[in-house]
């Protein structure tokens, strides 16, 4: 299973794959500072905001992760490595 950083529709739940949706140029970027860009769902058509702080890695299929999307139900959310607990209390003992 492929994993990507992607961002889910909050109206309908479609999944867009982030890798493949800048090559198509679906996203416009509204200020390259901010890291801010408008994206319309290609399931409902609603315009999503978003900024690269919302994106999260997503386990899809092989398929999905060709066509750039996947419905709700099709992905699963993968945890961050940063929320790893081993890794938060070895960072904590490198700090002291
Ligand atoms: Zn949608």
């Amino acid at each position: 299973m492929p994993i990507s950083f992607g961002l889910a529709c909050p109206a309908c739940g479609t999944l867009h794959l982030i890798n493949r949706s800048f090559d198509r140029g679906r996203l416009t970027p509204l200020s390259r500072s901010d890291c801010v860009y408008t994206m319309e769902c290609i399931s409902c058509g609603k315009r999503i905001c978003f900024s690269k702080h919302d994106l999260k890695a997503y386990s899809v299929s092989s398929l999905n992760f060709t066509t750039g999307y996947a419905r709700r139900g099709q992905y699963t959310a993968t945890q961050p490595v940063s929320t790893n607990n081993q890794s938060r209390s070895r960072n904590a003992t490198e700090m002291s």
